[in-house]
């Protein structure tokens, strides 16, 4: 019997549209106290455009990695209002999120449009966070499955060796900002079937190479148990990463 295949663990904050560049600055001077050097498992923030550059000055020399909310799919041109994956490399952003379910459900983001910033963002070797979820009413209406494995199949179409490359979000809708968590138990079901389809989408190979991320309501006393499913491989957490101390030990309980 081959081992378990090692990926190290991923926890990355989404700032959503919060902080003031002064307000992101402390919360980074407060991450800093803690995370600076070291870490078993990577740790990412992603503050709104406008923090990136300070945040981003911030955590140099740090094992901190920033990361984007979002980004345009071409490379510059006639968009206003929109940013490039070459504009976020050039404010050192290593990660941006695609396709989080309040920009599929507000700003009208479709699976072919996540896929085509995928690619972007890939050709511009930033690392794509693709976020997948189902509602409350597609799970209680038994189409949780179809839901998230067209998530996947759409998001991450073809994109050959480079899927590799992609780490994966599980992000169940209701439990975003409600307080409600996906128990332990939940979120392994779903994260095992994620896996499953990736490995129909890119071969066994990516399948046990990708991270998987949970996000939903993750916080300091439920994270350990959640990070300790065998198919849960860090987590994407938004409310708690904006308080220094929360997000900390939340990293702490990825390791
Ligand atoms: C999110 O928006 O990605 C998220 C997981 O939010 P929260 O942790 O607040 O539920």
């Amino acid at each position: 019997m081959t081992a378990p295949k090692y990926r190290k663990k991923i926890v990355a904050g989404n700032w959503k549209m919060n902080t003031s560049v002064n307000d992101a600055l402390e919360l980074v001077k407060g991450l800093k106290i803690d995370l600076s050097v070291h870490n078993d498992c990577d740790v990412v923030i992603c503050p709104p455009f406008t923090g990136l550059h300070a945040v981003g000055d911030a955590v140099t020399s740090t094992s901190i990695k920033l990361g984007a909310q979002n980004m345009h799919w071409e490379a510059n041109g006639a968009y206003t209002g929109e940013v490039s994956a070459a504009m976020l490399r050039d404010l050192y952003c290593r990660y941006v999120i695609l396709g989080h379910s309040e920009r599929r459900a507000y700003f009208g983001e479709t699976s072919e449009i996540v896929n085509k910033k995928a690619k972007a963002a890939i050709a511009a070797t930033l690392v794509p966070i693709v976020c997948v979820g189902e509602t409350l009413e597609e799970r209680e209406s038994g189409r949780m499955r179809d839901v998230v494995r067209d998530h996947l199949e759409g998001s991450l179409a073809d994109l050959g060796d480079d899927l590799k490359k992609v780490v994966v979000a599980y992000e169940p809708v209701w439990a975003i900002g409600t307080g409600k968590t996906a128990s332990p138990d939940q979120a392994q079901e779903v994260h095992a079937y994620i896996r499953e389809n990736l490995e129909k989408i890119g071969g066994k190979e990516a399948a046990e190479t990708i991270r998987i991320q949970y996000g939903g309501s993750v916080k300091p006393n439920n994270a350990a148990e959640l990070f300790g499913q065998p198919d849960i491989d860090g987590g994407l957490i938004g409310g708690a990463a904006l308080e220094a101390r929360s997000f900390i030990e939340i990293v702490r309980a990825a390791q």
